[in-house]
Parts: C-alpha cells; sequence; structure tokens
C-alpha cells in the first residue's frame, strides 16, 4: 500500500506497507520519564542520489539500519540531526511545535555541509508520519513528549574527502521527560575556560554531528566535578558567553533579558527565539548581543533553552573557581514566567496566538 500525504505546496509519496499501527496500549512509568532512548514501533528513511532529489520515503520498524563502511557519515563526519517534540493535548490530539523552522534549519545546515536536503514539505511531513505512527509512545499532556530525532547523512560509499554521491534522511523518536537529572530544579553550569565549542567560520552555527563528540571530554570533567552542564565562551577573548552543550542562554538584569547574538558560532535554538518573542510579548526588554562573563555573574538570573532542556532556570555558575548562586536572589521569576507561557503554548493549553504549533490528527 502506498499513501499520499498532502504538504502545503507539494506531495509525498511514502510506502506505508511495513507499517501497521500497535493498538496495545504502552506499559511505560509516564511520571519518571527522563532523556533516556526508548525505542519505539517505527522509523521513516528515505534516501536521495546523485540527483539531489529526495522520493519514497518509507516507514520501517525501528532497528538498525544498513551503512557502507566508505559512507561520508562515518568517514568524514558528513551529517546533521536535529531534535523536536510532539505534545498530546488533552482531548488526545497530538500538536508538533514549528517544525517548519526545524525543516530549514536542516537544509541551511546541509547547505554548509554540502548535503542534498528534504524540502521544508517532506520534512515536515515525513514528521507527522513518524508520530502517527508511533503514537502509542506520546505520553500523556504534562508527562512529558515524544521527541523526534531527524539525522541526515551521507550515506553513500566514497574514498577522497569529498562530498557523498547519496544521502539518507531518517527520523526516529523516543518518549522523554525532562533533560537534567535535577528535573526541573536549578542547574549548575560551570564555565569551560580551555576548551571552545565553535570558532568563526566553523560549524558551530549548524546542529552539525561533528560539533559534539569534541565537547564530551569538558562535559565528562564538568559533571564528574558535580556540574549539571558546561557553558561555553567564545573562543577569541575567551570573554563573551556562547552556550552550553545542547542549549542557548539568558542572562536577566534589572528585569533585562539579555542572549548571545546569532553569529555563526551558536547555535540558532527555536526555543531561544521563542523565548525571545514571548518575553517581548509579554513587555520584557531583550536584547541580542555580545553578553560578557562579567555580565553572567553579576545577573540576578540565568536560564537555559531548547527542545530537550524547554527553559532550565540555573542555579549557579563558577567560573575559574568562582561560584555565584542565583538562588538567593529569588528563584528564577522570569524563567518560570517564559516556561510557563512556552510549555501551555505547547501543550495547547493556551491560545496559540503566534501560530507556532500544528496539529497532526
Ligand atoms: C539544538 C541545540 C540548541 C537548542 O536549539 P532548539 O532549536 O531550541 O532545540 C542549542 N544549542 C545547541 C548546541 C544545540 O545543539
Amino acid at each position: 500500500m502506498a499513501t499520499s500525504v498532502s504538504g502545503a505546496s507539494s506531495t509525498i509519496q511514502c510506502d506505508t506497507s511495513a507499517y501497521e499501527e500497535a493498538v496495545e496500549t504502552v506499559e511505560l512509568d509516564w511520571d519518571n520519564l527522563g532523556f533516556t532512548l526508548v525505542p519505539t514501533d517505527y522509523m521513516y528513511i528515505m534516501k536521495c542520489s546523485e540527483d539531489g532529489i529526495f522520493s519514497e520515503g518509507e516507514l520501517r520498524r525501528y532497528g538498525p539500519i544498513e551503512l557502507s563502511p566508505a559512507s561520508g557519515v562515518l568517514n568524514y563526519g558528513q551529517g546533521l540531526f536535529e531534535g523536536l517534540k510532539a505534545y498530546r493535548k488533552e482531548d488526545g490530539s497530538i500538536l508538533l511545535f514549528r517544525p517548519q523552522e526545524n525543516a530549514l534549519r536542516m537544509r541551511m545546515g546541509a547547505e554548509r555541509m554540502c548535503m542534498a536536503s528534504p524540502s521544508v514539505e517532506q520534512f515536515v511531513e515525513a514528521v507527522k508520519l513518524t508520530v502517527l505512527a508511533n503514537k502509542r509512545w506520546v505520553p500523556p499532556t504534562g508527562k512529558g513528549s515524544l521527541y523526534l530525532r531527524p539525522l541526515l547523512m551521507g550515506s553513500g560509499a566514497l574514498l577522497g574527502v569529498s562530498p557523498s554521491p547519496e544521502y539518507t534522511f531518517l527520523i526516529y523518536a523516543s518518549p522523554v521527560g525532562n533533560y537534567f537529572k535535577e528535573g526541573s530544579a536549578p542547574i549548575n553550569l560551570v564555565v569551560e575556560n580551555d576548551y571552545p565549542r565553535a570558532a568563526p567560520g566553523g560549524t558551530g552555527g549548524v546542529k552539525a554531528i561533528g560539533n559534539y563528540a569534541p565537547v564530551m571530554k569538558a562535559q565528562k570533567k564538568a559533571k564528574e566535578n558535580g556540574y549539571s552542564d558546561v557553558l561555553y565562551l567564545d573562543s577569541t577573548h575567551k570573554k563573551y558567553l556562547e552556550e552550553v552543550s545542547a542549549c542557548n542562554i539568558f542572562v536577566v538584569k534589572d528585569k533585562i533579558i539579555s542572549t548571545p547574538e546569532i553569529k555563526g558560532t551558536i547555535l540558532p535554538g527555536i526555543t531561544r527565539r521563542s523565548v525571545i518573542d514571548i518575553a517581548r510579548a509579554q513587555g520584557y526588554q531583550v536584547e541580542e548581543r555580545a553578553v560578557s562573563v562579567e555580565e553572567l555573574l553579576d545577573a540576578d538570573e540565568v536560564f537555559c533553552t531548547g527542545t530537550a532542556v524547554v527553559v532550565s532556570p540555573v542555579g549557579s555558575i563558577t567560573y575559574l573557581g568562582r561560584r555565584v548562586e542565583y538562588e538567593s536572589k529569588g528563584v528564577g521569576a522570569v524563567s518560570r514566567e517564559v516556561y510557563s507561557a512556552l510549555t501551555r503554548l505547547q501543550m495547547g493549553l493556551a491560545e496559540d496566538k503566534m501560530g507556532w504549533t500544528m496539529q497532526i490528527n
């Protein structure tokens, strides 16, 4: 059986012959979801060869994939990932949050990495199909969400350093709860002074898979020392804030919210953008600019944003051995406010005046 799904301006063909929706309910402890992989029923997979056109995507049982040992992704790191969430509304329907933004970001990343990429419509339709095929894994309202992980990889075989002759787009899904083991409690960050995450002209601004393994060393050291994660500084001056391993950073001082501007070395977070717009709509002044580590230490409140972490308050920052606690100044009033506004919108509990949510069933 072949099913076609109509997108805004295109139609994608999807072979769903391997897909038979499981009806049994999932036995999972919904109250204690963390951010660990829970295998689900189906993954979506779609390939393109030298013409650069993706076609004939299909839903397959979730499981291992076959890859040439000479593939571009395995040898030269030609790969990108994305992350977005599906939320269950109280009436049982399912919402996606700004999936077109993830599609556009993957296309920007693909351009930087010389990869072919699916169209925005193909990406969004593939996400929808993946969610619907794994519907029973979408947690009840308020218990978490179904995290979708789209991948784009150079899957064609080659020997010399050059773009792969074939690309594979894949999406898998896992139900998730809180990202940090602290849950929704404030996290403790350490400023990293030795291992910068990205350099001007590099790939820090795209979700290239190669950006992540190099920072595991700093992250591992931080976790061994009791910190939740690492905050990176700019590689040139070691003075301005960049971001955390997988989320963006905001500082609040005298009710003014500031966050590092997008200039190629930090990831342009969709949550970051959304929080800026929500805070402005709530009457806050928000500045996108260079934010120094001194300002961070002097802030009233600090929080992180990302799809995985949502809005996470920061309880302390340690910089060159000096620890600054923020809780004493009042637990994150601004972060609580934007967290509430953002998550109510994502879960369909508040009216979506921004037009950011997409109902898929
Ligand atoms: C994915 C990611 C973010 C957050 O982006 P969102 O679109 O908000 O999920 C921030 N920083 C890094 C390094 C990331 O990989």
